[in-house]
This record gives structure tokens, C-alpha cells and sequence, in this order.
């Protein structure tokens, strides 16, 4: 019996370290909003009256000047509250990278409230820059730039969109967003 007991507790210690190897998967709850498809062109949280707000990796809001540092992160322009947080994010490794993507993510999908949807009915509906209005799920892509975030109809429509210049990117942005200010 004691033999048995034995094997069981080494058995137990042999499955922990396989649990540690084991990458941490940061999972969005169901209240968040979907982070997998959102593709953040910059980190521009808001622009307001001649103010550029951006998210730095670090968690901070702050305003962007022209001597913010920047970098570029899979297709995001990213600023940078300071030097450091820059230097810190340019050593960081590939999965720490991901690791700290998918926390700024999450953070920046809750910022800013420019966006293309708004609740109808107890849905959150959106009209897409093809024109179409369709309910944004947990699967819609959002292209994210200049703090307005605009969810697709499809995949097709939101690489359309990111594809364009930035010129016509807003433009095509500013047509579908849903709050008063943007309108003028
Ligand atoms: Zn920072
Ligand atoms: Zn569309």
C-alpha cells in the first residue's frame, strides 16, 4: 500500500512541471470585446482638439507629441509614453510580445468611443465601410486607427480597408462611426 502511494505522489510530481511548461493563454471572457480579431493600426486612443491620446504598452494614456517614441509591431504604429517603455518593448522576446499584445488589447478595446456600432434593439449593430449593416459577434473584425475603432462585415472588408491609404482609411472610417462629434 505504501508502494502505491508512493508511485501516486511521484506521478503527481511528474505531471507539475508539464502544467509549468505549459504557455499561460490569456482568453477573452465573454464580456470583452473580441480581441482576436481586432487590428489596431495604431494605438491612438482619441484625438480631440488638436490632442493625439495614445495607449502605450504600458498600461499609460498620454498625449503624443512629436517626440514620442514609436515602433512598429505587427502593422501597429505604436507610441510610447516615454524612452524606456520603448527600449523595454523593442528587447522584449517574441512571446513576451504576445503576452503583453494581448493585455494591451484588452485594455485598448475599452478605451476611446468612437466606433461604428451601437446597441438597436438589444443588438449590437454596426454598418461596415461597404455599407452594409450587420450584428458585430465575437467573430467580426475591427480595424483600429486614430482612437475609431470600426468593425467589419467580413475579413474581405476589413483588409479592404486596411489596404486603402490613410487618407482614404479615414475617410472611410469617419463615414461609418456612430458618435454625434465625428459627424461634422
Ligand atoms: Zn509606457
Ligand atoms: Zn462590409
Amino acid at each position: 500500500m505504501k508502494k502505491l502511494l508512493a508511485l501516486l505522489f511521484m506521478l503527481a510530481l511528474a505531471s507539475c512541471p508539464v502544467m509549468a511548461d505549459e504557455q499561460p493563454v490569456i482568453q477573452p471572457s465573454p464580456g470583452d470585446v473580441q480581441l482576436g480579431t481586432l487590428h489596431a493600426l495604431n494605438n491612438v486612443t482619441a484625438i480631440a482638439e488638436g490632442h493625439t491620446l495614445a495607449l502605450c504598452g504600458c498600461g499609460m494614456e498620454f498625449e503624443v507629441t512629436d517626440a514620442s517614441p514609436k515602433l512598429e509591431m505587427n502593422g501597429t504604429t505604436f507610441y510610447c509614453c516615454s524612452q524606456a517603455c520603448h527600449d523595454h518593448a523593442s528587447k522584449a522576446s517574441a512571446e513576451e510580445s504576445a503576452t503583453s499584445m494581448a493585455e494591451w488589447q484588452k485594455v485598448f478595446s475599452g478605451k476611446g468611443t468612437l466606433t461604428n456600432a451601437a446597441m438597436v434593439d438589444g443588438k449590437n449593430m454596426a454598418t461596415c465601410a461597404c455599407g452594409q449593416t450587420f450584428e458585430v459577434t465575437s467573430k467580426s473584425p475591427c480595424v483600429a486607427e486614430n482612437g475609431m475603432k470600426m468593425s467589419a462585415c467580413c475579413d474581405g472588408c476589413a483588409n479592404h480597408v486596411i489596404k486603402t491609404t490613410p487618407e482614404e482609411r479615414s475617410a472611410m472610417m469617419k463615414k461609418v462611426m456612430k458618435t454625434a462629434a465625428m459627424t461634422k
